[in-house]
């Protein structure tokens, strides 16, 4: 489904004009249009899903496929030395546009690149009562 005023919507399904890498019926590969890196590009679905926890696991994992794919693409072509895979859900995870992408964002040295958090500490026997908790629902 597509969602009227939503801007990837119309980039994903070429009303919208974007310098595609690849397409295919369901998702768009482009470059993103203030990369953080050379070679940073979104792949979105055609169809609309706000994020992650709009998107079903079949798309997901079709999503995820191409993302290997493009990844490698990118290594070869670029020569970066890493990449980042950042995909944001939510205002307060930096999500701006509110149609699922993911980020593919390559590494070079002296890169201005800034994907990070502050290391926390954890209590191990909250984390099993947590990951029991979690379990349920996967
Ligand atoms: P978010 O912050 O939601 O994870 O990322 C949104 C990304 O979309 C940003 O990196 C931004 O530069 C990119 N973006 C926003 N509007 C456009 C657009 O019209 N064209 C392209 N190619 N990228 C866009
Ligand atoms: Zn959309």
């Amino acid at each position: 489904m597509k969602k009227d005023d939503c801007i990837f919507c119309k980039i994903a399904n070429g009303e919208i004009p974007s310098t595609t890498i690849y397409e295919n019926e369901e998702f768009r590969v482009f470059f993103d249009i203030a990369p953080a890196s050379k070679g940073h590009c979104l792949i979105v679905p055609k169809d609309h899903f706000n994020d992650i926890f709009d998107m079903d696991e079949e798309t997901g994992g079709r999503l995820f496929s191409l993302a290997v794919k493009v990844a490698g693409s990118l290594k070869k072509e670029l020569n970066c030395e890493g990449m980042n895979i950042v995909q944001n859900n939510g205002t307060i995870a930096g999500q701006t546009v509110f149609h699922f992408h993911l980020h593919l964002i390559p590494r070079y040295t002296g890169d201005t690149v800034n994907v990070g958090w502050k290391p926390g500490e954890a209590d191990t026997e909250e984390l099993k009562a947590l990951a029991e908790a979690v379990r349920k629902n996967i």
